[in-house]
């Protein structure tokens, strides 16, 4: 993990508590980490699950690749080492959001487990929820509704993950959805379930 570079640090403490914030917020700041192959379904399971939340008057923020790596992850690419550093600060925005009070959603591929076993320990065991977004690859590959499997498959893209780079499954997932055979709304009502048993949709 990088360790801050910067020396002579001087920490000042909020005067809010995260009780004040939970009371406030009607809800515990927690993360929904998805993690799967590329069309295993996160993004759109991810917008259903934060359109829910935010109409059952909850606050909650989607953070994905459209919004992460053309600002605070422009300057990454998708070499392990970057993808490590990407995950990293993905983790330590989670945390700030959560910090806040808000829900997260990170949906990402975090092909690594070793990075999700990290971003776990950023965001904190307590808030840390993993998802497994588990459809076959085939699946994945007939679907390839941004045509980035077929561009692997002839080479363009490389180091594309399930096909020229590794994914490693989640071994103990909060929750394993497989959507070849679960429907979006299926899949939304496990995700509330879950946020609702953690504790998370309540001050
Ligand atoms: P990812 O974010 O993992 O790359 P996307 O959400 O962008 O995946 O793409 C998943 C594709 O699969 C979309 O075109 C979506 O409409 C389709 N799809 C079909 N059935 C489901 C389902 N049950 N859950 C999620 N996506 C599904």
């Amino acid at each position: 993990m990088r360790m801050s570079k910067t020396q002579n640090l001087t920490g000042h403490a909020s005067k809010i508590q995260i009780r004040e914030r939970e009371q406030r917020l009607g809800q515990r700041g927690v993360t929904v980490w998805f993690t799967g192959l590329s069309a295993s379904g996160k993004s759109t399971i991810a917008g259903a699950l934060e359109r829910r939340l935010f109409d059952d008057g909850h606050l909650v923020y989607w953070l994905d690749g459209d919004n992460v790596r053309t600002g605070l992850n422009a300057d990454l690419g998708f070499s392990a080492e970057d993808r490590t550093e990407n995950i990293r600060r993905i983790a330590a925005a989670a945390r700030l959001f959560n910090d806040a009070g808000l829900l997260v959603i990170a949906a990402f591929i975090s092909p690594s487990s070793v990075d999700r076993v990290n971003a776990c320990k950023v965001i904190g065991d307590d808030r840390f929820h993993e998802v497994y977004l588990d459809a076959p690859l085939e699946v994945c590959e007939a679907r390839d509704p941004k045509g980035l499997y077929r561009k692997a498959r002839q080479g363009i893209i490389p180091e594309f993950t399930g096909v020229s780079a590794p994914y490693e499954a989640p071994v103990a997932p909060a929750l394993r959805l497989n959507t070849a055979t679960k429907s979006i709304n299926e899949c939304v009502e496990a995700l509330i379930s879950l946020l609702t048993d953690a504790g998370a949709l309540a001050p």
